[in-house]
């Protein structure tokens, strides 16, 4: 087994607002992943997580969908006022489609974002790789430090080959499972909003979610997040029960865990 070197804290993960936080808690030092919630929930489950924000080495950003940054400003001025001036890492796309981060671009220090580069931060190696969403640009991560990983997707309406091969043998695996098909068919949104969240570049469904994680399982994958699930379209037990199916069938004892809204959560 590999040893479990980071922790990632999902802060909030949902239409209604995301962020999570990658920690090496051999140094405390963490980056965090997309800033779409208010500077209290993102400093009060911070703190309830154990993480030290004077810590906070960079905020990375997935794409520009106000669901992943729309807390950005809030959250900086609170982290400038605690004398925590991370970096803001985007694709260039991302930065000039978002009014958000166009706003705070005189000043924060926002850096270029290179997908399907690498990237050093601190002690975590960072490998940002492209998704397929109805964004400006979007991206996922691969996160590495000493012999540990994590793979974390959201918002992508396929897997790529990219994001496939960039999850590889991760000991933590952080992937959308956003809605059950039949209840998006038969809810109640307007025709062209779920064509949308159905298509290549809109958001996987428990059961695309479920396919890929059972081809990347591996013997030194111990913890599935089930993330960005919606709440119109989708519900805690559906998403997990279509993972935990898949992993009963081929006999496999990762643990399984949803992303939240209403609260953070640990693996
Ligand atoms: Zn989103
Ligand atoms: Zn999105």
């Amino acid at each position: 087994m590999p040893p479990s070197r980071l922790k990632l804290h999902v802060l909030s993960s949902g239409s209604g607002g995301n962020a999570s936080i990658v920690e090496d808690t051999e140094t405390g030092d963490c980056i965090a992943i997309d800033c779409g919630i208010c500077k209290r929930d993102f400093l009060v489950r911070s703190s309830e997580c154990g993480v030290d924000l004077s810590r906070l080495r960079a905020i990375l950003i997935t794409h520009d969908h106000s669901d992943h940054v729309c807390g950005l400003g809030v959250v900086l001025r609170g982290l400038a006022k605690q004398g925590a001036l991370p970096p803001i890492y985007a694709d260039e796309a991302v930065q000039r489609a978002s009014g958000a981060i166009r706003k705070l671009r005189g000043d924060f220090e926002f850096k270029p974002l290179e997908i399907d580069g690498d990237l050093a931060i601190s002690t975590i190696g960072v490998h940002a790789f492209r998704t397929s969403h109805d964004a400006a640009s979007s991206c996922g991560f691969r996160f590495d430090c000493g012999d540990d990983s994590i793979g974390f997707m959201t918002d992508t309406g396929i897997v790529t080959p990219q994001a496939h091969d960039s999850l590889d043998r991760c000991r933590v695996l952080a992937i959308e499972s956003n809605h059950d098909e039949r209840m998006l068919w038969n809810g109640e949104y307007p025709y062209y909003l779920k064509q949308r969240i159905a298509s290549d570049s809109g958001h996987l469904s428990n059961e695309a979610c479920t396919a890929e994680i059972s081809k990347l399982l591996w013997d030194g994958l111990e913890e599935i997040v089930a993330m960005h699930i919606s709440k119109n379209n989708n519900t805690f037990p559906l998403a997990t029960g279509t993972i935990q199916a898949m992993l009963d069938e081929l006999d496999h004892p990762a643990r399984l865990c949803c992303g939240r809204e209403s609260r953070a959560v640990s693996v």
